[in-house]
């Protein structure tokens, strides 16, 4: 009964826990986008996701679990290509992943960052239908057989990357506003700098990174950089998430490594990129190719719980930081 639950036992954070049966599954359908991963996987990305060519595919339920959980300490950085944000946990309590889908092992969070561009005509780096949006989020996991994200991003299964999409909404809609968004952007002017970072108050991934189970789009292309080419298991929210004009202007305050206004880090789709499978993984009931607009609902979106850290905790933290922050806010994007 409710009423007989005590005060510390309803602060706990309630994890949705997949059943263990779908960490293993290997059923003919995630065989099948494993193969095609073998044979797609170098093929460039990013691309155009035309949403009429898209292969419906009915998947597992992918979980992201354990984004529920209050961090232990949260990092905002401009490293000089994009701005990253670091989390980590309490030693005992586990670093979120996702698990199920295509997905036959865990796949651990790492970091997040973002993509943007000169104007709001362009900045994402996938586009659909032809057309390119203003904003994109990376949250970038890796699998977690591999222990670390560097010894991952050197297998062909090593990287996932969680895409959101942002479409331009009018400031004068108030209550549009992205608030998570808005929450890292209230500290931005404090990194304008390359190589320069600051700690956020406590929230959980949650309060940016918006899970979904079904309805996703699916595809598998490497990224292909100067110094480092390895392949990623691109996963497309088919939500699209709102963001003003006057927040998108706020990631071009940032500078480069160069101390070059940051105007534009987005990957153009490559002019001969290669065609390949486009999976809609479980498509909703809603039937007409599009996007959808972002909706969050009122019982599973957690706003943030703030956590003041104190000076104190700050001190002690400070060497663990810098080993977390070499291994962790490397951005593989450029
Ligand atoms: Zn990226």
């Amino acid at each position: 009964m409710a009423d007989d639950v005590s005060e510390e036992e309803t602060n706990v954070v309630q994890i949705q826990e997949p059943e263990e049966k779908d960490a293993g599954v290997t059923d003919e359908r995630v065989k099948f986008v494993q193969t095609v991963a073998l044979a797609e996987g170098e093929l460039d990305s990013p691309i155009n996701i035309n949403l009429t060519y898209t292969v419906p595919i009915d998947l597992p339920p992918l979980y992201f679990a354990h984004y529920e959980v209050l961090t232990k300490k949260v990092k905002l950085k401009n490293n000089g290509r994009t701005m990253v944000l670091n989390c980590t946990w309490q030693p005992k309590q586990p670093v979120p992943y996702l698990v199920g889908g295509p997905f036959t092992d865990r796949y651990e969070f790492s970091q997040l960052h973002f993509h943007w561009g000169n104007t709001c005509m362009e900045g994402s780096e996938h586009t659909v239908d032809g057309v390119q949006l203003p904003l994109e989020m990376h949250v970038v996991h890796f699998k977690t057989e591999y222990l670390t994200h560097e010894k991952a991003v050197k297998q062909p299964d090593g990287i996932a990357i969680v895409v959101y999409l942002f479409q331009l909404v009018l400031f004068q809609l108030h209550a549009e506003i992205n608030p998570a968004i808005q929450t890292l952007l209230d500290s931005i002017e404090t990194i304008e700098h390359a190589d320069t970072h600051v700690r956020l108050e406590n929230f959980p991934l949650t309060f940016i990174v918006e899970p979904f189970n079904v309805d996703y789009f699916l595809y598998f292309g490497a990224i292909h950089t100067s110094v480092l080419d390895h392949n990623v298991i691109w996963l497309i929210s088919r939500h699209v998430m709102n963001v003003t004009d006057d927040q998108i202007e706020h990631f071009r305050y940032l500078y480069d490594v160069f101390d070059e206004p940051m105007l534009r880090n987005f990957r153009p789709i490559p002019i001969d990129v290669a065609e390949r499978s486009v999976f809609h993984v479980c498509p909703s009931t809603v039937l007409i190719s599009t996007l959808l607009q972002h909706l969050p609902p009122e019982d599973t979106y957690i706003k943030p719980k703030l956590c003041k850290h104190s000076e104190e905790e700050e001190e002690e933290e400070e060497e663990e930081d810098g080993e977390e922050t070499t291994e962790q806010s490397i951005c593989y994007c450029p």
